[in-house]
Formats: structure tokens, sequence, C-alpha cells
């Protein structure tokens, strides 16, 4: 293949590749084509219980009831229509949240090593790979070392494959083409740097996949329970319709025609056809609620696992604390110096005893600073907003105190280049790199967690000269800088006789001359200690698994207000443990330090085990069976790869432990939407049915008729039921403990609410009809009254479900959402005209309601209100004693 991309090591410049940018297209694959809308309208009506009611307007058409017909059919255009909007707006909300995903590529534009979303990339560009990304783009490769990718993806070979720069046969199958990194593979380890060779549609997946993105439903096994139990519910009430059709010529010698209708009106008033579209919108404010909160949920899910975590698992660097590192303390052989200054501003000063220092004057801190600068990639910027690092911020921290010391950054980098290096992994936790000084020496620059480097090390620098290491003496050291908090690390240096340019693990094994340690201070988040205290009191444990040494790990949980900050576990100790005292060991143990990726998914299993429902945070590839397997695996946002973002069901693009709180809490609250749209809405279809039936089987004349009850359900469903979905966090959301991961959504005692309401529905609705027959009012006066008595109970029923866990008899509690004022409004608006305006009457043979029949109306709804409020306070204090019982 001869290509003339034009690139070199400096990669391209801005112009250049904004120019190829509007000659190839922008860097992203033929999309799936959206559905149409009309096809998508249509669809609404694909659904059993429509067919029902299209059916029902076909027979009252044939039956020239033609306002009953009208009535059904407005019924179910409403519904398609509800349901359309709906739908829509919850695709606009998943596409919004795929949007803030986009895939992101490290690039070399202009000299510089830049980040830039994977849809700007363009032919001839220098990419970066590293361990978890997805290839952005075809890539020719120029440089790799150890570089394994997965091409699952395009080949269906889970094995990685071993890719290098070394030319292969043009003609090679797709599968050994070692030296082209295909787009949308997986780096599965090692790094490499390539050539864009092909974007987009261009590229081997664009080719071989037809159309990706598939439009994702929106559902979870929630909704999917829910929705067979609307079915299974319609089925039953379609049944139970045949038994009143019958029941109603037979034994009570009703005309099949009248049968029909009431049928119809029974159906209609029973089957919860707005229920589904409803819990669905819920699922969708929350999963909108949480982008807006940095919580990004990929997987919907993890909406409903949310509610239940009761154990989160975090990371510790830029989690729960804040990754802007700084230098704090400086160890060599001789003394401790402290080192001062805020953020990144490479200027401050050095301390020895209280007492300011001038570095040059101490050869060995000087040479530590060297060490540590060599051994580091990040550099620093100068903004608007002050200093910032471009790079690994703890590296950004080595830089600034280079500077601190007096040494020229950029001119120590220059006078002795690096030749070779390998990179830090949290496998083997330090980073050496090879150097080549003035006079043609070489040297190796090694800085690590300091038992590592301690072990590679038999040597200290002294005052004087080299002097045998006191590994003794160093441990103390490590663990007094980090009971502070501090993130330690050791930096060694070794001289190499040969001026090789290669650097391997045989010669960093040993032989070192340990220069020194460095404390660095990264401060808790402030508000990850508000969100820890927030978990707390939610139930919800925290447990902290971090690479950092286990005297950093603990200080930092004692000021992150953890549970248990004292007891630690290190990885190695878990290593030692058997499955079942591992399990007993990580319920106990709050801190997890110096634990590699392994171990995660060791501890998922055991908390798992023991019953917990757990949220697991990462960011490297390592991670990403540990987040696969966690109920809610959760992704950084900035630092994480790809692979990580992948595997987890949600994303923080903060990458702030508070961010997981908030998902939380907003997980409980759709929980309790759900729960409440239903403890609204089947209680009031089932009212309205029982009310027909029971008059069917007294003999007494209807209360209302079908088409009364088709205006009630068109009315309330949409206006009061959809309100529900709405409803912010109840005031005592975080107070109370975590669900059980098995709690139904409709338990024992929401379906004793639902029998308890309807039966109050149905003596409401008969009270008033008794009473207005009483006094003798015409038949059509007392279904007006009675009409308007269902659906004022209903909105008062509304404000008590409102609350599931306090009362709702407070003045914020009835003004809390706007959205409710609205409903109810407009319902209040239909009612009036539903009882005064002419044509409605016509049509629904309505009467007009005299004030204090109006008013009596209205006390039937406050009644109501107050029993379910005494059965709400009954069960409340109830379970308060028996929680005190205990
Ligand atoms: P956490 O799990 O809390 O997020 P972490 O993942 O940052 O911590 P690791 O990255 O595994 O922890 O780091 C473990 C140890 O490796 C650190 O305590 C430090 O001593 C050392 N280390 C980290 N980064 C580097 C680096 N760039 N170069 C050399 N050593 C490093």
């Amino acid at each position: 293949m001869q290509l003339t991309l034009g690139t070199s090591t400096d990669g391209l410049d801005g112009n250049e590749a904004e120019r190829r940018l509007t000659v190839h297209g922008p860097n992203i694959l033929p999309a799936a084509k959206p559905r149409n809308a009309f096809r998508r309208f249509l669809s609404q009506f694909d659904n059993l219980l429509i067919y029902v009611l299209l059916a029902a307007v076909a027979i009252t058409l044939a039956l020239e009831h033609g306002i009953d017909a009208a009535v059904i059919l407005a019924v179910v255009v409403l519904n398609a229509v509800i349901g359309f909007v709906q739908e829509g707006r919850a695709e606009q909300a998943l596409d919004a949240i795929r949007g803030m995903l986009a895939p992101r590529a490290s690039v070399v534009r202009a000299g510089r090593r830049v980040t830039l979303a994977a849809e700007e990339l363009v032919p001839g560009d220098l990419v970066l790979l590293d361990p978890g990304d997805r290839v952005p783009a075809d890539l020719r490769l120029v440089r790799s070392r150890s570089l394994r990718i997965e091409e699952a993806a395009l080949t269906g070979e889970s094995v990685p494959v071993e890719k290098s720069p070394a030319p292969v046969m043009a003609e090679a199958p797709l599968g050994d083409r070692t030296s082209i990194a295909f787009s949308g593979t997986l780096v599965a380890a090692g790094q490499g740097a390539g050539v864009v060779v092909a974007t987009g549609g261009d590229t081997e997946i664009g080719r071989v996949s037809a159309l990706v993105g598939a439009v994702e439903t929106l559902t979870t096994p929630l909704l999917r329970q829910m929705d067979g139990f609307a079915r299974r519910l319609t089925v039953t009430i379609l049944g139970l319709s045949a038994i009143i059709f019958a029941f109603a010529v037979f034994v009570r010698g009703y005309t099949a025609e009248d049968a029909f209708l009431i049928v119809v009106g029974v159906a209609v008033a029973a089957i919860p056809e707005g229920l589904p579209a409803v819990m669905t919108i819920a699922l969708a404010l929350g999963v909108r609620r949480m982008a807006a909160r940095n919580a990004i949920v990929r997987r919907l899910p993890a909406v409903e696992t949310l509610g239940s975590v009761s154990i989160i698992c975090t990371d510790k660097t830029g989690t729960l604390t804040r990754n802007e590192m700084t230098v704090g303390a400086a160890a060599t052989a001789a003394a401790t110096f402290e080192v001062n200054g805020a953020g990144y501003d490479p200027s401050g000063e050095v301390r020895l005893s209280e007492e300011k220092v001038e570095p040059a004057e101490h050869s060995n801190l000087i040479g530590l600073a060297r060490a540590a600068l060599l051994c580091s990639d990040a550099s620093l910027r100068r903004t608007e907003i002050g200093w910032v690092v471009d790079g690994d911020p703890m590296e950004g921290a080595l830089v600034a105190f280079a500077s601190k010391v007096g040494i020229d950054v950029e001119h120590l980098r220059q006078e002795t280049p690096r030749r070779d290096e390998i990179p830090f992994d949290a496998r083997h936790r330090f980073m050496a790199t090879l150097h080549h000084g003035v006079d043609g020496e070489a040297f190796i620059c090694i800085k690590g967690a300091p038992e590592r480097v301690l072990a590679m090390c038999d040597l200290q620098r002294g005052p004087v000269s080299d002097m045998p290491l006191d590994h003794a003496a160093w441990r103390v050291r490590v663990e007094a800088l980090g009971a502070r908090g501090q993130r330690v690390l050791a930096v060694a240096v070794k001289r190499l006789s040969s001026a090789s340019s290669d650097l391997t693990f045989t010669d960093v094994e040993g032989g070192l001359t340990l220069l020194g340690l460095l404390g660095l201070i990264d401060p808790p988040r402030a508000e990850a200690v508000t969100a820890v205290r927030d978990c707390r009191a939610a139930g919800i444990r925290i447990k902290m698994i971090t690479g950092d040494h286990a005297a950093t790990a603990v200080a930092i949980a004692g000021l992150l207000g953890l549970e248990q900050p004292e007891a630690v576990a290190t990885g190695q100790e878990l290593d030692a443990l058997d499955d079942a005292t591992l399990r007993c060991r990580a319920r106990d143990v709050d801190v997890f330090a110096r634990t590699a990726p392994e171990h995660k998914l060791r501890l998922v299993e055991a908390l798992q085990a023991d019953g917990a429902v757990l949220a697991m945070t990462g960011d490297g590839v390592n991670d990403a069976p540990a987040l696969k397997r966690a109920d809610v695996g959760v992704a950084m946002g900035q630092k994480g790869t790809e692979a990580a973002k992948e595997a987890a069901e949600m994303v923080l693009a903060d990458d702030n432990f508070a961010s997981i709180v908030v998902a939380v809490r907003e997980g409980r609250t759709v929980y309790d939407n759900l729960k409440k749209v239903i403890a609204w809405t089947l209680p009031t279809n089932g009212g309205e049915a029982l009310t027909v039936i029971g008059a069917l089987l007294l003999g007494l004349t209807l209360p209302i008729t079908a088409v009364q009850i088709l205006w009630i359900n068109m009315v309330t469903a949409v206006a009061l039921g959809l309100t529900l979905a709405f409803e912010p966090t109840e005031p005592g959301a975080m107070r109370r403990p975590p669900r059980a991961a098995d709690e139904p959504l409709i338990s024992g005692f929401l379906v004793w609410r639902i029998v308890f309401v309807s039966v109050l529905f149905v003596i409401g609705t008969f009270g008033m009809f008794f009473w207005a027959e009483w006094r003798g009012l015409s038949l059509e006066e007392t279904r007006t009254l009675v009409v308007n008595t269902i659906v004022v109970m209903e909105i008062f029923y509304l404000f008590s479900v409102r609350y599931q866990h306090g009362s709702s008899l407070t003045w914020s509690g009835v003004l809390r959402t706007p959205v409710v004022a609205v409903g109810v409004g407009v319902v209040v608006l239909l009612q009036l005209a539903f009882t005064y305006a002419p044509p409605l009457q016509a049509v629904f043979g309505t009467r007009p309601v005299s004030l204090t029949d109006g008013l009596t109306v209205i006390g039937v709804g406050v009644i109501l209100l107050a029993v379910v409020e005494a059965e709400k306070l009954i069960g409340r204090l109830a379970s308060r004693s028996r929680e005190s019982g205990h």
C-alpha cells in the first residue's frame, strides 16, 4: 500500500487537519437511520389493548352509537399521541447521553500531544495508543511496545493479537495484517503509535458492519415485568368482561347493545392503559436528571439497580480525592524537607526544621528532584485560571517541585534526552526511563511505590558518597509520610556502563541507588466528605480500594469519615485468603490498599456472595471484568479508558465520587416514582371498575355511563397520572436503608393499598350516588355528581400518593411540584367544562351542579385524603414501634 499522507513525527498541523476534515468528512460510521416519525406514530397502535378498543369503536359505530365511538377513538388517539411524544423525548434523552460519551483519541498535532474527539481525526494524523483505548480509525503502526490488540469487534476472535510496525504482504488477510490497528478494536496491553490511513466509512469496520448504533429501546427488567403485568391484567379483564356481558344480558336482562357499551366502559376503566407509558417517562426523566448531575447511564437497568445499592467500592485517587497533587515533603538520607506552595505553581519554598533553606546547597535534594523530573512526562502550562498540567497530575507535581528547587525543566530534559522507557503500570507500580547525558554516559531513573523501588536498591545516596541501603530506616520514613495522608514515591537511579539504547526489566532488577522519597499531598474532595456522610445516613457502606500505600489510605479514609478507617487489608493479604475468609474480611474492612485490578474482581464476588448490591468504580482496561461483574459498574469519564467505559453501566463525567451518590439518590427517586404511579393508577382504575360491576351485580342503575368512564380515564390518567413521573426526591429518601434487591415492585403493602383505596373509591361513589338519589335528583344530575366525585377523589388521592414515606399534609408538600399544579388545574377546567358547557353536556349527558353540591363533592375528596393519611400514620407508628421493640 503506497500512501502519501504527508505526516511527520510532529503530526499534522491544525490548518492541514482542518482542510483534510472538509475533504474526508468526520470520522464516524454511517449511523442507522432514525425511524421515520409517521411509522413511529403508527407503531403506537400496535398493542393488544388498542386492538380491543378499535374493535369496540367498530362495533359501537355499527350499533350507531356515534358518540361512544368518537370518545373511544379519542382515547385511542390521545394515548398514541402521548406515547409518541414521550417516546420521542426519551430517545432524545438517550441521544444526548450518547453524545456525552463520544470516544476520544490521543493525537500528536503540531508536535504536541492533544486529546480530541475521535470524530475529528483525519488521514495522516499520528495517533497514540494506550491500554484500554478503542482504536479510533484504521492506523498504520509506526511504533509499538508489547502492543496487543483484541480484534473481536472485527474478526470475532477474542484472543488479543500481537501488533508491530513490521510490514506484511499487501494481500494478507485481515487477521494477519499485524502492522495495522483497525478502527473499533481494543488495545489490550502495551503502547503504540500509528498514522491514520482510513476514517469513518472507509475503515475496515465501516465496510463490514452495514449499520451500527441500532436504536436502543428504553426499557428495563422492571418495566418489562410491568408490561407483562399490564398485559396479563388486560387479558384477565377481557375475560371478566365476557362474564359481565353474559351476566348483564342473561341475568339482568339488558339488551346486548347496552350490555356491550357497559362492558366496554368497564374494560377501559379497569385496564391501566397509561401505566407503561408513564413508567417509561419516569425512567427517562431519571436518566436525564442523572446526566444533568454528571452521572451518565449507559445501560438503563442501572437506574433501578442504583436505588438498591448497599455498598459502593471506590477508587481513591481522583474520585475521593481531588487528584491535584503537590509535593509536600522530600526525604533524602540526611533530612526530611518540607515543601510549600499551592497547586502546580512552580514557585514555593523549601524548609528544613521550620527554617527556609536554599535548595542549591543540598545537592542530594537536587539529585532527587532531577531524577523525578526526568522520569516524568507531564508538563505545566500557565492559563487564565492558573497553572495546569498536561499529563498525569502526580507527574505534574514532580515538575513543579523540580522548578521550586531551582531546576530549569526544559533545559534538563533537552540536555539528557530519554532513549527508552518502561511505562508505569499498576501491576508493577514503577516507571523507569533511560537517558543519555551530555558526556555520553547512560543512566536509568526510576520512580514508583517505595516497597517496589526499595527492593531494587542496594545503595542509598549519602551526604558524601553512596552507602549501603538501610531498609528498616526507610520503611519507617515511608510509614511516617503515609500517616500524614501523603502518597509516597521512591526515586532511584542506576548508572550503566554501556551506552545502551534499550531498557528492559532485567536492567532494573537490582543495583539501584535510592535517592530519596517524595510525599505528595492529594486532599480529599470536600463534596466527597459530604457524600460519604450522606451514604452512611442512607445505609450505604463505602469501601475504598486503592493502589496506594496502606498508611496513606488509612489517613485519607479517616479524613473522609469512612465507617472503619483503621482496619485495612492489603492486596497481598487478600491473595492469601480463601474465598470463605475473604467474604468475612471484605465485609468488615473498608480500606483496601496496594491492590491490583484483579483484587477488585475478587472483592466484588466476595461481597455479592455476601448479599450486597454493589457499585464499583474503575478506569483501566484491567478494571473491566470487575465493572462488568458489579451490579453497577461505574467508569470515570475523564481518566477512564474506553474499555472501562464500555464495561460500565454508568460513566461519571466529572470522575467525582459525589456524583455516584447523586445517582443513587436519583435511582431511589425513580423507583419511588414508579411505585407512586402504580399506587395511584391501579386503585383509581379498580375503584371505577368495581363501581360498575357492583351496580350490575346488585341490580342498581349504573352510577356512571360508559362514555363517562371513558371521559374520566381520558382526562385523569393523562393529566394526573403523568405528573407523578415528575416528582422530585422525597425528603427522607437518603435517610432510609437501601431497598432489598429482591423486593417486588408490587409488594404486599402495595397490594393492600390498592385494595384499600379501591374500596374507599367504591364507598365514595356509591355514597354520593345514594345520597343524590335520596334527595330526589334526576339520574343525569346524580351521574354528573358521581363523575365529579370520582375525579375529585383521584385528585386528593394523588396528593397522598406523592409522599409514600411521610405525611402529605404540609404546604410544601402540596406546592412542591409545579407540574402537579398544572395537571390539577387542567383537570379542574375540564371538569367545569364537562359539567357546565352545553356541548359537553349534550355528549356526556351531564347537568349543572349547584355550589353546595360542588362543595360536598370536594368534601368527599377531603375525607378520602384524611382516611388514607390516617392509614399511613398508623402504618408509620406501627413500624416505628416494631423497630423500637427490636
Ligand atoms: P487509586 O486506586 O486510589 O485510584 P491509583 O490507582 O492511582 O490509586 P496506582 O495508580 O495503582 O494507584 O498507583 C499505585 C502506586 O504506584 C502509587 O501509590 C505510587 O506509589 C505508584 N505510582 C503511581 N503512579 C505512578 C507513576 N506515574 N510513576 C511511578 N509510580 C507511580
